[in-house]
């Protein structure tokens, strides 16, 4: 792929990660156009905005020189379809892998990677059988669409069968083993055109209410084996798929090693750490793959860095406007209750002064909204 200079990229979205690949990308001169149903979204004054009807999407993709996704929902068909009039990455492939839990099951396991066992089920009848083969507890999830925890059931006795397929809205779903973790890692990957691959240290994930809250990065006390581990199988996944862009694949560490459990063909929260804590942030990495550029260096700045959701409420962010290791971001969102509205990161020269720092702030945030 040539170096592409001033390119007009699209966006298919326009939420906050819509707005994080701008701000990466206007520095390296490129413009950018979102997708987006109302023009209020976070991303919407950053770029030209299309509606998302069939004829506004063609027209934006007529005007785009690239294109990309915020969404693992994105259909595989429009994706196919844009694709015909200019690039869309991360390509079709990686879409039809990664929004599906069936086939993404299915894609580890015939690359190796460890994950939990699981079932397709279909109906009732299939979920009984499921537990019988899989055993309890086991979690039933649906095959598409599911989100920080969002049609998910865990069972933990047959009798509860009927209601976890009610609860889950009695939708193709997948039964998986449930996997008794020490913690939940991620791992951030690119990929460019040119099969550059670079991978960010492996990080720290902890949810309250099925929302991540609070990442840590680089995570403590990972062995070098392990980053390798995870490095090798992101390496398969990329290569499978043809990827081009970040992907991002979400871990359980167990006292057997590590076990996948989703992937996302995209940007991910897991990463925004990578702003201010990396040499080359996630969406420059991004932006810089999906235009033919050369990847940039994915060490941390600092040895200790994390992450905090602002969710629901602000808080009060004054003290944090005056720490000098922490930087705020904002997604100009109004507040409601579970809605990621920005994040914090924080990075700190020692354990000692990040703890010290998180301390600080969880006294004037609403952390668990
Ligand atoms: P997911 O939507 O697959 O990322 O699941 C949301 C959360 O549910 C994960 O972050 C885990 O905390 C938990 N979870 C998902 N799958 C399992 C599993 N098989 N065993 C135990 N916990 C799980």
């Amino acid at each position: 792929m040539p170096i592409a200079k001033g390119c007009r990229v699209g966006v298919l979205g326009a939420g906050q990660l819509g707005r994080m690949l701008a701000l990466a990308g206007y520095p390296l001169g490129h413009q950018f156009a979102f997708s987006s149903a109302t023009p209020d979204e976070p991303a919407c004054l950053l770029g030209q905005v299309y509606d998302n009807t069939p004829e506004s999407l063609q027209a934006m993709a007529q005007q785009c020189d690239v294109m990309t996704y915020e969404s693992e929902n994105t259909p595989v068909e429009l994706v196919d379809q844009l694709n015909t009039i200019t690039p869309v990455y991360p390509s079709a492939p990686s879409l039809y892998y990664a929004q599906n839990r069936g086939r993404e099951k299915a894609l580890f396991t015939e690359l190796a990677i460890p994950c939990a066992p699981y079932q397709c089920v279909n109906n009732l009848d299939d979920l009984k059988k499921a537990i019988e083969a899989i055993g309890l507890p086991a979690v039933l999830k649906t095959t598409t669409e599911g989100y920080d925890g969002k049609g998910q059931f865990v069972i933990q006795t047959p009798a509860q069968s009927d209601q976890a397929w009610l609860a889950i809205g009695e939708k193709p779903a997948i039964l998986e083993g449930f996997i008794s973790f020490k913690r939940e890692l991620s791992m951030i990957a690119v990929r460019n055109a040119d099969n550059q691959q670079v991978y960010y240290p492996l990080v720290e994930n902890q949810h309250h209410d099925g929302i991540l809250r609070l990442t840590l990065a680089p995570a403590s006390q990972i062995d070098p084996h392990i980053q390798q581990q995870a490095q090798d199988y992101m390496q398969a996944l990329l290569n499978k798929m043809n990827h081009v862009g970040v992907l991002t694949l979400e871990l359980f560490e167990t006292e057997n090693g590590l076990i996948a459990n989703e992937m996302a063909p995209r940007v991910h929260n897991s990463g925004h750490w990578t702003i201010e804590g990396a040499r080359t942030s996630q969406f420059e990495n991004h932006i810089r793959a999906i235009t033919g550029l050369p990847l940039g260096a994915t060490t941390p700045r600092q040895p200790y860095a994390a992450m905090i959701n602002i969710i629901g409420e602000y808080g009060d962010l004054t003290p944090a406007f005056s720490m000098p290791n922490v930087h705020v971001h904002l997604y100009d969102k109004t507040e409601r209750p579970a809605r990621k509205i920005g994040h914090i990161t924080v990075l700190a020269q020692s354990q000692a002064e990040l703890d010290n720092t998180l301390q600080s702030l969880s006294q004037t945030l609403h952390l668990n909204k």
